[in-house]
């Protein structure tokens, strides 16, 4: 997983890259495909649950689960989350981030990509053998709310190993005596999601893509996260120690 993980990150850097303004959230899907076969993995997303794409591609009001389309052009100033789940030698590793396109990101918007960036690395910190879950959630739920965000509750993070989606759910709010111990081998998809003003969201006539009701932008950020005996390890990092 460990090896997925890292392959994962170096196909989600290149893939990040050539969002750009002009190109097509298809024309972006496809060149992922190609970057997740060159490192000999397959989708994880496409068909799961009859997902029409190789990864999931959602601007700005999208929250996640967009599909990608021909005629979905990305412009400058779009606020872009790619979120890439892959299979390989018989295990996934899963990960996204939001990436904004031009050079001078408005304010407000930085606010949002940096707490939710702070928010998975304080879930990540809280992957500590023999504590609960629930350290993880709220200590997520924290950092978005006291920048005085919004988490997008219906989606949570999750186990992830042969299968895509594991037990244990990973919420990204709650209490801190919530959930399960954690135990050393397990490992979690720790996917934070914030926005402003209301999390309440909708889903489109496409049946998969995830909208703010009220229009507001939002951001997400996911890594795929072991529980060791070391603490906690990044699976979905460009670099490991030892
Ligand atoms: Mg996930």
């Amino acid at each position: 997983m460990q090896e997925n993980g890292r392959l994962l990150s170096n196909v989600l850097s290149k893939v990040k890259l050539q969002a750009k303004p002009g190109v097509s959230t298809l024309q972006l899907a496809e060149m992922a495909h190609e970057e997740i076969k060159a490192v000999g993995a397959e989708s994880a997303f496409l068909g799961y649950r009859g997902f029409p794409g190789v990864i999931c591609i959602s601007l700005n009001e999208e929250v996640v689960h967009g599909i990608p389309s021909a005629t979905r052009i990305m412009r400058q100033g779009d606020l872009v989350k790619i979120d890439i789940g892959i299979k390989r030698k018989g295990f996934y590793a899963d990960m996204a981030e939001t990436v904004y396109l031009g050079e001078e990101v408005p304010p407000e918007t930085t606010r949002l990509l940096v707490t939710t960036k702070n928010a998975l690395a304080a879930g990540i910190r809280n992957c500590i053998a023999g504590e609960t879950l629930g350290k993880i959630s709220q200590s997520i739920q924290q950092a978005i709310e006291t920048e005085n965000l919004s988490v997008v509750k219906r989606f949570v993070g999750h186990g992830i190993g042969k299968s895509l989606h594991e037990k244990p759910p990973v919420p990204n709010f709650g209490p801190s005596t919530g959930g399960p111990r954690l135990e050393i081998g397990m490992v979690l998809a720790i996917e934070p999601i914030a926005t402003f003003g209301s999390p309440e969201i909708a889903i489109k006539q496409d049946g998969w893509t995830a909208i703010t009701v009220d229009g507001a932008i939002s951001a997400h950020f996911e890594h795929t996260v072991a529980v060791t005996s070391q603490g906690p390890v990044i699976l979905t990092s460009t670099c490991h120690a030892g």
